[in-house]
């Protein structure tokens, strides 16, 4: 028989039906004549409780076999066990099953079994990433990631956006966004060789590079793994009206931050006929809608992180649904951050690039909500954003919230050919790749803007969890591509 999950048993009526269980033991007490087995099966934060009364055992209990199989339990082993179910007399607990029949299916001897300690690190546990799903912290982290994927297709499916999926590999660079991984099946070695034989022939330096044939690679070009879906989804955009995509993008930043994977998720939704302010009004509801998706959702797993990750989680997290994001240009922003230049290592100017240090400060100093920066110097941002009419800066935000800092990057994109090509030509971009972007603009353009959510990022913001690693479940980062 199929068992049933423990999160329906803990929310059925306890009438002595009879139930199985199976899930993994967390603990085991024996006393005397009393066994209590705290059973959980990952399907919800809480564990069900089985119980064997030695003095009193259910009538078709197989008290023999109970107690056998009960010498091999400890704790991570695996289990199935049918009982009864029960109202329980224990306070925190409506329920419980009274066991008639107990199998160990796999025992988990405590000597060898590594998440035994009391007192895990997180590092402890990301060296065994393959195992800390079963602690409860992880437990509860992988279920807020399920749960806040659920309620991106749900927000984008009830406002009428359509689910795209962009390419992971590409030979266009979403320029700018980072520094790219190289997909080839050219070997290494065999490159290696062909330089040292060259090198004998008194070949220079600089012309190295062109040992390596690129018409001889998998797809004829240098080719990359994709650091953004966005150009793609705009061809989309510019005929399905209003897309998303949701996949992994990769990043070879060498950047060993709290903030920053090599891998990660992220959400782009592109939206045609669509201004920056609308871009920004869908922003704000997009996050309440995910914060309040986890505050009404995921109470349990939630309730854990305040208790033991972030105190106060709740708290912000209801503060934010239930507040006005700031909204502020660069430029009064900037303003803004010189009033404090003593507090910061790298000192604010107009045309600087927005920092960590000068992220957090805006939101957790100065105005202690969400902040949306927008109109930024052309300069710091990508070719494709929309020129304002002064012509210095680009209709690009980024949203910034307490802990995280950036969580979104969005932008008005440029419709007007003539000036994107311009845009493109100030950058010296090789647009042998970009020829079918320019078409959009060619024919039937319009205007459209989009934005980025980092998924991770998110799972961090509602879960209080502080390194990005431990919100994924097998990170990948500079010198990390472990499982
Ligand atoms: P940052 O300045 O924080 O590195 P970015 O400006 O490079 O971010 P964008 O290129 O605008 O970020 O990407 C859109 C979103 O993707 C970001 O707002 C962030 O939520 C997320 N993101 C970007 N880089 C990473 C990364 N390396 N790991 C996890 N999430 C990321
Ligand atoms: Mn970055």
């Amino acid at each position: 028989m199929v068992p049933t999950l423990i999160k329906d048993i803990l929310v059925s009526e306890p009438d002595g039906k009879n139930i199985t269980v199976c899930g993994w033991v967390r603990t085991v007490r024996d006393s005397k004549n009393l066994v209590f087995i705290q059973v959980n099966d990952g399907s919800c934060f809480a564990n069900i409780q089985l119980t064997f009364d030695r003095n009193n055992p259910s009538d078709n209990a197989n008290t023999d076999s109970i107690e056998a199989e009960l010498k091999k339990l400890n704790t991570g082993a695996s289990i199935r066990a049918e009982g009864l179910l029960v109202p329980s007399p224990a306070s925190g607990q409506a329920v419980e099953v009274t066991l008639e029949k107990l199998t160990c299916l796999g025992v988990c001897p405590p000597e060898e079994y590594p998440l035994q300690k009391n007192k895990m690190s997180m590092e402890y546990l990301r060296e065994n990433a393959h195992l800390r799903a079963r602690t409860n912290t992880f437990g509860a982290v992988y279920r807020m990631r399920n749960q806040m994927a659920f309620a991106v297709h749900s927000f984008f499916q009830e406002r009428g956006f359509q689910y795209i999926n962009a390419p992971e590999i590409t030979c266009s660079d979403c320029e700018g966004a980072g520094e790219m991984f190289q997909v080839t099946t050219l070997s290494m070695e065999k490159i290696a060789e062909m330089g040292v034989k060259a090198g004998l022939g008194g070949m220079k330096i600089k012309d190295a590079h062109k040992i390596v044939d690129y018409s001889k690679d998998f797809f004829g070009k240098k080719a990359n793994l994709t650091v953004s879906g966005q150009l793609e989804a705009e061809t989309l955009a510019t005929a399905l009206s209003r897309v998303y995509t949701f996949g992994p993008t990769f990043r070879a930043e060498n950047s060993n931050t709290p903030r920053h994977l090599a891998e990660f998720w992220m959400i782009e939704p592109e939206m045609a006929f669509f201004t920056l302010e609308d871009d920004m009004d869908i922003q704000e509801e997009f996050i309440k809608y995910l914060l309040n998706w986890a505050l009404t959702k995921c109470r349990e797993d939630l309730e854990f992180f305040n208790k033991r990750i972030q105190p106060g989680l709740i708290e912000m997290l209801e503060h934010v649904v239930n507040s006005k994001f700031k909204r502020i240009s660069y430029t009064d922003a900037i303003a803004e951050l010189e009033k404090h230049a003593d507090k910061f290592e790298f000192k604010p100017y107009w045309g600087c690039d927005i920092a960590t240090e000068h992220e957090r400060y805006l939101t957790e100093q100065i105005f202690k909500c969400p902040v949306m920066v927008y109109n930024y110097p052309k300069e710091i941002k990508s070719f494709y954003m929309k020129l304002n009419e002064d012509g210095k800066t680009v209709r690009a935000v980024d949203v910034l919230v307490p802990g995280i800092g950036e969580i979104i990057g969005g932008s008005e994109r440029e419709e007007n050919y003539d000036k994107l090509l311009a845009a493109c030509k100030e950058r010296n971009m090789d647009m042998s790749n970009y020829e079918w972007y320019l078409d959009l603009r060619r024919f039937g353009t319009v205007p459209h803007a989009g934005f980025g959510l980092g998924f991770e990022r998110l799972i961090r913001y509602v879960t209080g969890m502080e390194n990005i690693r431990d919100v994924i479940p097998y990170p990948r980062a500079p010198k990390l591509a472990d499982f």
